[in-house]
């Protein structure tokens, strides 16, 4: 990926259009942190800008409302990534329905979403973690048509979007929850178990057989502090017959394809 990111790049570039990414966040919760500087890290080494609008937990709707019109109304080709959620006396909704499509890289908007949602993301942009998980599958080569996929969370940013991306691929999908009863039944008979459930040893043994493929969208902290996935990594690995890792999986693929997505506003938006 990132040696196409680099020729996509150079393409872009040769027609004078320079991408960016701006990165919006409120307050400053670790998660956001890590995925912001993994981010930065990756668009740093592919030379494409990035800047961070940082904005205090407690700033008022009215006064993130008209930020956030500045950097979405700005004539640049930027790409707008919020991360969310947000905190609970803001309202994501009425920002989803003002960021242009052509700069909701990662699927904030109702037109990206319903994309998603009808047409599995053809021609709009589908949130970059379920799009990373059809990546490393895509990369591994693992068919998904007539497939028996687990998708293990059902957030409007993760586990929604994946299943309906799955759908769209002739996957048979199966989404459970916490009110899901014989988690362990369910997921051990699927071919493909994802794990977005933000619960360390969601996925254990019990949940897996030889022909399981495991991709853990995890990201915990474990009762030492060590970051580690949904899935029991060293329990199951000697079982399964594919398992992504954490770190080093579906987060590495997610901030590629975000970079995939910025590159592709850019070009969008220099289009219009
Ligand atoms: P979320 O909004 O908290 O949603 C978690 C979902 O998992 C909910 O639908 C919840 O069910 C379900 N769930 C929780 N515990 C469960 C259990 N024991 N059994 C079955 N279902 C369970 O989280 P999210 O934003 O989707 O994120 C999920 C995980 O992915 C987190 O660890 C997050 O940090 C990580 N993440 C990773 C990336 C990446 O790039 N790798 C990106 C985004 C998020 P209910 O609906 O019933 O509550």
């Amino acid at each position: 990926m990132k040696e196409s990111l680099a020729k996509e790049l150079a393409v872009l570039r040769q027609m004078g259009i320079e991408p960016g990414l701006d990165i919006v966040r409120v307050g400053a919760r670790p998660d956001d942190l890590a995925y912001e500087q993994g981010a930065l890290r990756r668009f740093d080494g592919l030379g494409i800008a990035a800047r961070v609008f940082a904005f205090p937990e407690d700033i008022s709707q009215e006064d993130f409302t008209a930020e956030f019109r500045k950097i979405n109304d700005s004539g640049s080709v930027r790409g707008i990534l919020l991360f969310r959620p947000l905190p609970k006396h803001l309202d994501g909704d009425s920002i989803g329905d003002m960021i242009r499509p052509a700069k909701d890289i990662d699927c904030m908007s109702p037109f990206n979403a319903a994309k998603v949602f009808l047409e599995g993301g053809k021609g709009g942009f589908a949130p970059c973690t379920p799009a990373a998980v059809m990546e490393i599958l895509a990369h591994y080569g693992v068919d998904l048509a007539g497939k028996n996929v687990v998708v293990v969370g059902r957030s409007p940013v993760v586990g929604r979007p994946l299943a309906m991306l799955m759908l769209a691929r002739n996957a048979t999908v199966t989404v459970c929850h916490t009110k899901t009863q014989n988690l362990e039944e369910i997921c051990k008979n699927a071919d493909i178990v994802v794990a977005a459930a933000g619960r360390p040893k969601t996925i254990t043994p019990a949940c897996v057989s030889p022909k399981s493929i495991v991709v853990d969208v995890g990201i915990n902290a474990d009762e030492n502090g060590k970051l580690c996935g949904d899935a029991d990594y060293g329990a199951i690995l000697p079982i399964v017959s594919m398992i992504s890792p954490v770190p080093g999986g579906v987060g590495a693929v997610t901030t590629s394809i975000l970079a995939a997505h910025v590159l592709r506003a850019a070009n969008k938006l220099a289009e219009a």
